[in-house]
């Protein structure tokens, strides 16, 4: 039995593992949930799933808890629930499901703790490569892609010699602007990003997948979990999310991952790598027929993408800041104060600005990524003065 702590329960991705649990009760046991405020959610899933610990981040969330429960599941609050939960000696998988920076120290706290990393917070692998993928393998801990790509390339990497593969050919849905005319993009609000046409998510990556800030995360996530140069990732739009990513073979072949856009799945082939059990869940049918589109991405329109192959092919703390710098424009956009076309301008400008070296430890990723958030929230503040 795989004793699994959850970082973000009551999320997207933290909901859907917590249905794979549910679907394999012998399999699967839960000890640790944690949630930065939404306390009522995690108040049943204690009931439901009876976990040893459950963090709550936010103080006065935490507070409004420890007064109400009684049960005997020990609650523990602030950010140091977060490593709490990824530390737990009875723990054997820590399943990242947190937005943001935030997974960074959790992260790492795993890893040394010699926890199996079920990965779904790209952004800690995006910001903190290099000293991820050493630790992994300093504690000799398998780092297990949720993301639907990276489990898409990962199966198709199975038993493959890596000799043979040419590149990783990465999806993109595309996301809610897709088809938008390139003069109107400017101005798309948090509503217009919001609009997902294919998968159901938390708003942060809902908006990243709208700008493809999503899909440049990933391909520096994908350069970090497969060991790939940036000049063998490709990107290809493909609106149905059907096939989740696919391989080059040297010999022209193509090797791809298909399924309906369903999290459960890469979630539950993580948490039971390298076993596959059943999965309750709509199943794609080819005989009810299918239509797959495959088109070049806009790079003009969308210039987060190419911006992310730049940060990433220049490595050192240039992926941390672009990862910041977004996610402060990303909030930014949610609150109302800018609008589509500030989120490149934002994270470029706090881009130009950046010292850039090469960290050489968490602390200094988290001091450059505080450093970015500065940054950011002052070309916000200009922005939404106007
Ligand atoms: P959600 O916003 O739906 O959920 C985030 C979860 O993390 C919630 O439980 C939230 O708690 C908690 N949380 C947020 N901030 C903090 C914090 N500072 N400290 C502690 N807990 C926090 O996000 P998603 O599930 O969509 O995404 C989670 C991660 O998975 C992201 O990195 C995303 O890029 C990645 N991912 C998501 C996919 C998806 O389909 N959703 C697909 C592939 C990757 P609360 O509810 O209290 O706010
Ligand atoms: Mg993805």
């Amino acid at each position: 039995m795989k004793a699994i702590s959850i970082l973000g329960s009551t999320g997207s991705i933290g909901t859907q593992t917590l249905d794979v649990v549910r679907q394999h009760p012998d399999q699967f046991k839960v000890v640790a949930l944690v949630t930065h405020r939404n306390i009522d959610l995690l108040e049943k899933q204690i009931a439901e799933f009876q976990p040893t610990i459950a963090g709550v981040v936010d103080e006065q969330a935490y507070a409004i808890l420890k007064e109400r429960y009684k049960g005997a599941t020990e609650i523990v609050s602030g950010k140091e629930a977060l490593s709490i939960a990824a530390t737990l000696p009875e723990a054997t998988m820590v399943v990242t499901a947190v937005v943001g920076a935030a997974g960074i120290e959790p992260t790492m706290a795993a890893i040394r703790a010699k926890k199996t990393i079920g990965l779904a917070n790209k952004e800690t692998l995006v910001a903190c490569g290099s000293l991820i993928t050493e630790a992994a393998e300093q504690y000799g801990v398998s780092i297990l892609p949720i993301d639907s790509e990276h489990s898409a390339i990962f199966q198709c990497l199975e038993g493959q010699d890596r000799n043979n593969v040419e590149k990783l050919i990465v999806t993109a849905s595309g996301g809610a602007l897709r088809n938008w005319k390139s003069e109107d993009l400017y101005g798309a609000t948090a509503k217009d990003c919001l609009a997902h046409p294919t998968w159901n998510m938390g708003s942060k990556i809902t908006i990243d997948s709208a700008t493809l800030f999503n899909k440049g995360l990933e391909v520096i996530e994908a350069h970090w979990l497969f060991n790939f140069d940036y000049d063998r990732i490709d990107v290809v739009v493909h609106p149905q999310s059907i096939v989740h990513s696919m391989i080059q073979m040297k010999d022209g072949a193509i090797l791809a991952q298909l399924g309906n856009p369903d999290m459960r799945e890469p979630i539950q082939y993580a948490m039971t790598y390298p076993k596959r059990y059943p999965l309750q869940m709509e199943h794609l049918e080819f005989t009810k027929g299918l239509d797959l589109q495959f088109m070049a991405p806009r790079w003009d329109d969308f210039p987060a993408l190419r911006l992310a192959f730049t940060v990433g092919k220049e490595g050192g703390y240039a992926p941390a800041v672009f990862n910041a710098a977004n996610e402060m424009a990303v909030y930014a956009l949610l609150d109302g104060k800018i609008t589509y076309g500030h989120i490149y301008e934002i994270v470029s400008t706090v881009l130009s600005r950046m010292n850039n070296s090469v960290p050489t430890s968490i602390e200094d990723v988290l001091s450059m990524d505080a450093w970015a958030r500065l940054e950011a929230t002052k070309e916000i503040q200009r922005r939404s003065a106007c």
